[in-house]
């Protein structure tokens, strides 16, 4: 990604959310190995806990504090985004009390319908920031709704608005400004400012589940996360057989079934029953009957020798197939994102 979008853009990287499913501190090692030297949580516990990891560089924590956690961004040279007036005052008084400094960015509204001061409050920021001592307003950052769909004029349009608000700030130089994520860093480069806030796409998967475009040469991304598990029991059932609660399938001829330890408390939701598709020996299989809580049926008749103990994959590869996390979202109604998350928490992880 750096490469793509130039390498005098900088990077946050979004390791929210345990870095998307894939564990928050060891995403971020992995980041700033790559030559990665900021990141970007949600909460202020998170930002704690990298720097406890030992991450340094810049930590951005994109919303907001509790007031009695001001400290905390002192104590752990953490970034606040900040959303409102009151929350200036606080990070002031804060900043007085330490005889330090605070950086801050401000969000600003400018089309995402969310978090963030309205542009017409703007107005009022040279006065906030007067009374205001020990801050400096460091950055001016926004978020696009619709950056993931290259064909609407939405992301350019609100661009404008944004460059307006930036100069509006009086932001002064070094302060950056920053409001693209993955999908405006790869659809809309023109967006990209100062820094980029990059999170699926450094997970390896496009925003709007493109396979990614073939123009320009443009690496492909490769997704990072794979989810396997074993097949723990195998049998043939004959015809008209009902398979898990409800007997939402009945076996129409002598089915093979393999029983696999996997359901929707690992993630792999209900609404994936009857409907998702895993990978053994290389071939596709679908998952009949209900998702359990912990456990899943595959229909295996088609599949030769299978044995238990044989691996069994739900995301990722085997032989020439793939599942992909847009495969699985589509299948139940959401985004690789949730996909991600859900599998990632859910799961015993390694790495490799
Ligand atoms: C999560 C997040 C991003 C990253 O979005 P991706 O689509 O995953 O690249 C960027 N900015 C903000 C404010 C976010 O919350």
């Amino acid at each position: 990604m750096q490469q793509r979008i130039g390498r005098d853009i900088r990077i946050m990287a979004m390791v929210k959310a345990e870095g998307y499913g894939h564990g928050m501190i060891q995403a971020a090692v992995s980041f700033a190995r790559a030559g990665c030297d900021c990141f970007g949580v949600t909460e202020i516990e998170e930002g704690v806990a990298l720097r406890g990891a030992g991450i340094q560089g810049q930590i951005f924590v994109l919303l907001g504090f509790q007031s009695s956690q001001e400290q905390l961004f002192f104590d752990y040279n953490l970034t606040p985004v900040v959303f409102d007036y009151q929350a200036l005052k606080l990070l002031s008084q804060a900043a007085m009390r330490n005889g330090k400094e605070l950086a801050v960015h401000l969000k600003v509204d400018c089309g995402m319908g969310r978090l963030g001061i309205m542009p017409s409050e703007l107005q009022d920021l040279p006065a906030h920031l007067e009374e205001c001592p020990g801050l400096s307003l460091a950055g001016i950052m926004s978020h696009f709704p619709m950056a993931d769909d290259p064909a609407s004029s939405h992301t350019l349009e609100m661009y404008q608005q944004y460059k307006k608000v930036c100069v509006q700030s009086s932001l002064q130089a070094p302060g950056l400004c920053h409001i693209a994520n993955s999908g405006a860093a790869l659809y809309f480069p023109e967006t990209c400012g100062d820094m980029v806030r990059l999170g699926i796409s450094l997970y390896g998967y496009y925003p709007d589940g493109a396979k990614g475009r073939q123009d320009e040469g443009a690496e492909t991304l490769v997704p990072a996360m794979s989810f396997t598990t074993q097949v723990v029991q195998i049998k043939s059932v004959p015809a008209g057989t009902g398979i898990s609660y409800g007997h939402t399938f009945i076996t129409k001829q002598e089915t093979k079934i393999a029983i696999l330890p996997v359901g929707y408390a690992n993630g792999f939701l209900r609404a994936l029953s009857n409907k998702a598709q895993v990978l053994i020996r290389g071939q596709r299989a679908r998952i009949i009957g209900r998702v359990c809580m912990n456990l899943c049926m595959a229909d295996i008749s088609e599949i030769q020798g299978v044995k238990t103990g044989d691996q069994v994959v739900i995301l990722g590869s085997q032989g020439t197939e793939t599942i992909t996390a847009d495969e699985i979202a589509e299948r139940m109604g959401t985004i690789s994102y949730e996909v991600l998350c859900l599998f990632g928490k859910n799961n015993e992880r390694n790495y490799n």
